[in-house]
This record gives C-alpha cells, sequence and structure tokens, in this order.
C-alpha cells in the first residue's frame, strides 16, 4: 500500500508524543494523536494532526494504525549472535555464558564466521525496521586483530540501511596491560569507535577506570561500559563510572549498560548513586531479556525471584536518560531473540512496567538511544526528517503489544522494503564440528 514511488500522503496515522518533537496535536491520555504525513524525496515533508474534516483525495488512509519511528538498539553483541546450536549455556547461568561464549572465541571466531553471523543478524534487524545499532566487540586478544576489521568491512556494507557503531569489549583487569590498552584505544579511535570495559569490583577499579576516561580523553571517543551485571549488593561501579566521570571532568557520551545490583542495594546507597549518575550526565541501558534470563538463575531447583532490570524509573525521574536494548540474541548468554526492538518494547513493558501510563517510554527504544549514539535526527518523525518508519497494524498499545506484528510494513527512504528474514540454515556450516 506504501506507493513504490515514494512521493505521497498518509491519512490517520496514529503517532506518538514523545517521538514527534514540535507536532502540536490532540493527544489522549496514551500519549497518540492522529496525523497526516506527507512523503516525498526520501524525506518526511510534513506532518501535521489529522484535520477533522475529509482527507486529501488521494492520501492513503491508515485507518488509525500507529506508525513509529524506525528503532534505534543501543546495545547488541552481534559477534557472539548465534552460535548457540555449536555452543549452548550449561546451567544457564551467567557463569556458564562467559565460559562458554570465552570457549567459542577461541575455538571458532575467524574473520568469515564472525563476518557471516553478523550480517546475518543485521539482516534481522533491518527487516524487523531497525536503523541503528551498536554493537560490542569481543576485543580480548587476539580477537581486537579479526574482529575490528570485519566490523569496518561490515559497517560499509551495510552504509545507508543500518548505522553500525561499536565499542571494544574486555574485562577491566586488561586495562592492566597499559600498552596493550593504549593501542586497543587507537585502534578503536581509528575505526571511529566507542571505547568499552565491563568493570568488574577489583581493587584497583578507581586507578583502572582513571586510564579508562584518560585513554577516552585523548582520542576523543564516547565510553560504554557493561556494570554490575550481577545481584551481588557490594557491586557498585555504576557509582565509580560516575564519580569517575565527574572527577576527569569527562565530556563525551558515557552509556552503562545492565546496572541490575542497584536494584537489590538500600535505597539510601540507591539515591547517592543515582545522585552522582545524574550530575555525571550518564545514560543508562537496560537488556530487559537477558537480565530476565540470566539473573536470578541458580540452578534448575530454584525459581527466579527477582527480574533482574535496574531501576529505570527512579532514573528517568531524576532526567537521566534511559533506553533498552537487545542485547545478545541465540547465544549463550541469551537462548533467544532477534534484534526486533519491537519485541524488546514488548518484553520491557512487562518486565519494567512501561505502561500505565505509558508517558514517554517510547523514546527509550528510539529518539533516546539515538541522542546517545549522536544519530541526529534518527528515532523521530518530524518535517525534513528522513522517511524511515514502521507501520503496524495495532492502533493502540494494546493491540500493538499483544500480537508479534509479523506483517508490519518498514518504509525507509520512503519506500517499503523487503522484510525476508534470513533462514537459519543458512547458518548450519558454521555449527557443524
Ligand atoms: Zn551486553
Amino acid at each position: 500500500m506504501i506507493p513504490a514511488s515514494g512521493s505521497y500522503q498518509l491519512a490517520n496515522a496514529r503517532v506518538h508524543r514523545s517521538l514527534t518533537p514540535g507536532l502540536a496535536a490532540p493527544f489522549d491520555a496514551d500519549g497518540f494523536a492522529l496525523a497526516e504525513l506527507a512523503v516525498a524525496d526520501g524525506k518526511i515533508t510534513n506532518i501535521v494532526a489529522q484535520a477533522k474534516s475529509k482527507t486529501e483525495a488521494n492520501a492513503i488512509d491508515l485507518g488509525g494504525r500507529i506508525v513509529l519511528p524506525c528503532f534505534v538498539d543501543c546495545h547488541t553483541h552481534i559477534d557472539k549472535g548465534h552460535i548457540w546450536p555449536r555452543r549452548p549455556n550449561p546451567d544457564g547461568t551467567f557463569m556458564g555464558a562467559l565460559n562458554a561464549t570465552g570457549a567459542d572465541r577461541t575455538a571458532r571466531w575467524s574473520a568469515e564466521d564472525v563476518a557471516r553471523r553478523m550480517d546475518f543478524s543485521l539482516r534481522s534487524a533491518y527487516a524487523h525496521g531497525t536503523k541503528a545499532v551498536r554493537t560490542h566487540l569481543d576485543s580480548v586478544p587476539p580477537q581486537e586483530e579479526i574482529s575490528w576489521p570485519v566490523f569496518e568491512a561490515i559497517r560499509e556494507k551495510w552504509r545507508g540501511r543500518i548505522d553500525l557503531q561499536a565499542a571494544c569489549l574486555l574485562g577491566i583487569e586488561g586495562v592492566r596491560d597499559k600498552a596493550w590498552f593504549e593501542r586497543l584505544a587507537k585502534r578503536v579511535a581509528a575505526a571511529k569507535g566507542v571505547l568499552g570495559v565491563v568493570t568488574y569490583m577489583v581493587p584497583d577499579l578507581e586507578e583502572l577506570l582513571d586510564q579508562v576516561f584518560a585513554e577516552a580523553i585523548k582520542h576523543g571517543l564516547d565510553l560504554d561500559f557493561h556494570a554490575d551485571e550481577t545481584d551481588d549488593v557490594a557491586a557498585i561501579s555504576l557509582k565509580k563510572i560516575a564519580e569517575a566521570s565527574l572527577w576527569n571532568g569527562f565530556e563525551g557520551n558515557i552509556l552503562v549498560g545492565h546496572c541490575c545490583s542497584l536494584a537489590r542495594q538500600p535505597d539510601l546507597d540507591v539515591l547517592d548513586t543515582l545522585d552522582k549518575v545524574a550530575k555525571a550526565r550518564l545514560a543508562v541501558v537496560s537488556l530487559p531479556m537477558c537480565n530476565l534470563y540470566l539473573q536470578d538463575h541458580r540452578n534448575n531447583q530454584t525459581t527466579p525471584r527477582w527480574r533482574g532490570v535496574t531501576l529505570l524509573h527512579e532514573m528517568r525521574a531524576r532526567g537521566i536518560k534511559v533506553a533498552v536494548a537487545s542485547d545478545n540474541t541465540r547465544d549463550p548468554f541469551y537462548a533467544y531473540g532477534d534484534l526486533d526492538m519491537l519485541e524488546v518494547y514488548r518484553m520491557a513493558t512487562r518486565i519494567l512496567h512501561f505502561d500505565h501510563p505509558v508517558g514517554d517510554w517510547p523514546k527509550a527504544v528510539a529518539a533516546t538511544p539515538a541522542e546517545v549514539m549522536r544519530l541526529d535526527g534518527d528515532g523521530v518523525l518530524t518535517a525534513g526528517g528522513s522517511a524511515d518508519f514502521i507501520v503496524f497494524k495495532g492502533r493502540s498499545w494494546t493491540e500493538l503489544l499483544s500480537r508479534p506484528e509479523s506483517d508490519r510494513i518498514v518504509v525507509r527512504d520512503g519506500k517499503a522494503i523487503g522484510r525476508q528474514l534470513p533462514d537459519y540454515a543458512e547458518l548450519d556450516e558454521l555449527m557443524v564440528g
């Protein structure tokens, strides 16, 4: 129904207040209003509240279907994606995931293996309506020499369809090898990447964080941390990152993922941490599906008793930028997933209570990650912006989030794209042995 000419008017499109900045319209309690969109030359040339009278004679009447901007997925691991068939998690625990993935990386992650799995993941993300992805890249020697050139090649291949960013990933102990870490930061800078580490409560955490900030400042890099992906209340590296940012006077963007232990800590400690996170202008991304899967997974005789996610509501109330993202897909950290940000939003709604009221939570899968990733104009619908959006069947939140919406229409540069998902069988030969 979207004309191949790429020049048309859409009437009765249901748009959300949080993702249509500047639109004056009678938004309802769920944040929705009906709008008319004009599209030409790959752009949204106009977006206005739906006129009460009749629509333009040749406009396509969407009948109140929801239209959202294309998604932005700011925390993924597409270098790990889809290894599950050859390397499952033996017991569903975090340590099981770490060990299984490490063994697989050492044994199997050639350039070809990584490239084919990354490409597979991006094809899924694109088909589901995502236009920008940040992936972490395991950068433990010698993997950094294999994966960063693969990332650069794939980013070029996907340019114009998915904006791909990468952050290096290593345990913060790796920073102790100062010369090697300096080389890694240089390599990341050469690839226009983001500097990332996983923080643990090691005795020299503050010194190591200072080294990370020093390299980021030296090369003008943004930062991306994995922090406190545990129920251990003694894990307070989110606070340590905020403090390090403040005393280093860091001015770049910082995204921190997980922060699970925060939800287990006493209120006074939480308040102190959130004050610092807000002051340091950190952004936080929660990974609800992966956290639900791995956290509180003790053994097969116990039932999980908490949801694993961090305190997004309390963060948002303090003006901290908050996002949700896919994290892992079909690897030992998460046995499922397909980089479908509608699934992430649906699960986040249930796990994190993004409802009653919905408020501005839709920004968490679009406008906010776009800001964190410095993708100007992504994640919103505005006049003059790219005509990159998704037309759903659902006309309300309950309709949208109750079905998989497998028949959604993804429009890129004003035109509907083919939405064929890659066939798992394509990866079979990589899974042998
Ligand atoms: Zn992650």
